[in-house]
């Protein structure tokens, strides 16, 4: 088994009995990246002079206590870390080359357990869409076949996972960016409850529905990294101040005993059958090994992209206020008076999706308009939330589809913004109601895409669909296949 393929428990043990060395591993990653990432562009910034010291450092020091110690990894290009390039993929910050002076939260956690950062990974620009397409960068291709996309807007941390670039990757999730790019790339994608996580230091989309979270090869691995990050920030005030438990000694439990939710409206015309049959199935096995699965019902679910699509914008317009070329981002050089600068640094700096939900959102939240739109989408919000509180008084988690299709081909919602909103359907009214989803492979298509499906949790309930995740995956195979990268240079 090759170095970057490993998973981070199976690299640890190997750390810990001097089997390797970190510099091994990292090396055999940068490596990696610079064989396949020339086709797949999932890397944005490339920081391995700097793993490699780190790494050797801690081989020097020897001790590979913590399971993350040693071991390599990317961050999506919105987290913060000081001396190394942020540009949330969009020109607005690129064209400067913003680099903070500063370390967020998680990736500062990361470096207190051991981990080595490698570098940045491709996202849709400042995370804005379901396909990593609207990157400053361009896109990232999907590992399984390079046609299409690999989701997003996590979608070069997916890639880097699925392709054996690093041993995990860290992504956000505001709508679906980690479940839905875990899903189409076949890796394992946690999001947690909003406020499980910080969000100091990586760069907001829409704060009352940002969650950080991770992208890793197994159920394992996700929980491993959680019990790092997770729990209460003074730097972040909606950070939950809830104790966070031992993800590891309970991931093994099983699922005996538990009742599973199938939610009637996540099977709808429309979607692709083999993803129904992919997610039908997964429950049938989770029936083998002892869940009661039941049929429920969260009757506001259609109206979640709507909500989605009013409330996410509203704080995006809210959010891209400081680009404004003075205290953040690109400045344009022709500068007749104030107004004249914003308007030129702001147009040339952002991309047409971010200028397009900025515009919707500035208008949903303007006096004439903010009771029509945006205190409506708040009350479906309720709705929805309320859903999920009835459904969990009587299942212990819910299984669902991640995205309706597999990846779909590049390109093919570029003219149809609409279409490229929809494929948020199944997972946008998770992060409305802040509640926890882990996405993990379930099946495969017929051209053999992987299939991802979503295990829901009630608020703080990480720990249970870890726990079912975990259960799912030691009695299958999906999370074992690979793609074969078959292009000619690899
Ligand atoms: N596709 C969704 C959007 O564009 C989700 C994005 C995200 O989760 N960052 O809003």
């Amino acid at each position: 088994m090759s170095l970057p393929s490993l998973t981070i428990a199976q690299a640890h043990e190997k750390l810990k009995k001097k089997e390797i060395s970190s510099a091994e591993l990292t090396k055999a990653c940068i490596d990696r990246i610079e064989k396949v990432d020339k086709n797949l562009n999932a890397v944005v910034h490339r920081n391995f002079e700097r793993a490699l010291e780190e790494a050797k450092k801690a081989d020097a020091k020897g001790v590979f206590e913590h399971p993350l110690a040693g071991i390599p990894y990317l961050a999506k290009d919105v987290f913060c870390e000081t001396g190394i390039p942020t540009t949330a993929c969009s020109n607005m910050l690129r064209k400067k080359d913003y680099i903070p002076p500063f370390d967020s939260t998680t990736t500062k956690r990361l470096k207190a357990a051991g981990a080595i950062s490698m570098g940045k990974a491709n996202t849709d620009e400042f995370t804005m869409g379901a396909s990593t397409e609207t990157s400053c960068f361009g896109v990232t291709k999907n590992p399984w076949d390079q046609t299409r996309v690999a989701g997003g807007s996590s979608g070069g941390s997916a890639t880097a996972v699925a392709a054996d670039e690093c041993l995990f990757a860290l992504g956000t999730d505001t709508g679906g960016s980690i479940r839905q790019p875990a899903s189409f790339c076949g890796c394992v994608g946690l999001k947690v409850t909003y406020g499980r996580t910080s969000r100091y230091g990586v760069m907001s989309m829409a704060s009352s529905l940002d969650s950080i979270g991770t992208l890793a090869k197994t159920v394992e691995d996700a929980a491993i990294i959680l019990q790092a990050i997770a729990g209460k920030d003074p730097l972040d005030a909606t950070t939950g101040d809830v104790p966070v438990p031992d993800y590891l000694s309970t991931l093994r439990k099983g699922v005996k005993g538990m009742t599973i939710g199938l939610p009637k409206e996540y099977f709808i015309k429309g979607m692709s059958p083999e993803v129904e049959a992919a997610v039908r199935s997964a429950a049938k096995e989770m029936e083998k090994l002892g869940a009661k699965v039941v049929d429920i019902s969260l009757p506001h679910s259609s109206y979640a992209i709507a909500a989605y699509y009013v409330i996410c914008p509203s704080e995006v317009s809210s959010n891209m206020a400081r680009y404004d070329g003075i205290r953040y981002g690109h400045t344009s050089d022709k500068q007749d008076n104030l107004i004249e600068y914003y308007i030129r640094s702001r147009s040339g700096g952002f991309g047409p999706e971010v200028k397009r939900r900025i515009m919707i959102g500035t208008y949903a939240l303007s006096a004439g308009y903010y009771d029509a739109y945006y205190r409506q989408a708040q009350k479906v919000r309720t709705l929805i939330r309320q859903d999920f509180e009835k459904a969990f008084q009587k299942v212990d988690c819910i299984l669902a589809p991640v995205a309706p299709t597999p990846a779909f081909k590049i390109g093919a919602h570029t003219d149809d913004p609409v279409q490229m909103y929809l494929e948020d359907i199944f997972t946008a009214p998770i992060n409305l109601a802040g509640l926890p989803g882990l996405s993990i492979p379930c099946g495969a298509s017929k051209e053999g895409l992987p299939i991802g499906m979503q295990i829901l949790g009630p608020q703080w309930g990480e720990e249970t669909i870890l726990r079912a995740g975990y259960a799912y995956e030691q009695a299958t195979e999906w999370h074992t296949r690979k793609p074969a990268l078959t292009s000619p240079e690899q």
